[in-house]
């Protein structure tokens, strides 16, 4: 039996599925969004995790992509979690 992923626009939410788990895949958004990719959704939950005193100042104008670098840098994402 094959799973499926979910994959989100940083920008909308919009979601799409995929039977295959990468970080992200390329994908230019139906919304018109101006983003070329989705993002894993279990990624973009635990980058939420990422505590508040832990996030830099810049954090709400942060793209999500690199959101994700933070919660890298601060073990709430392990490398693992990226393939
Ligand atoms: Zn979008």
């Amino acid at each position: 039996m094959t799973r499926s992923y979910e994959y989100v626009c940083p920008e909308c939410e919009n979601t799409v599925e995929r039977d295959f788990r990468v970080p992200s895949i390329v994908r230019s958004c139906e919304n018109d969004c101006g983003f070329d990719h989705y993002i894993r959704s279990d990624l973009l939950e635990k980058v939420e995790e990422v505590p508040e005193e832990d996030r830099p100042d810049e954090w709400d104008e942060m793209d999500n992509e690199k959101k994700v670098y933070v919660a890298l840098k601060e073990g709430v994402l392990s490398l693992p979690d990226l393939q």
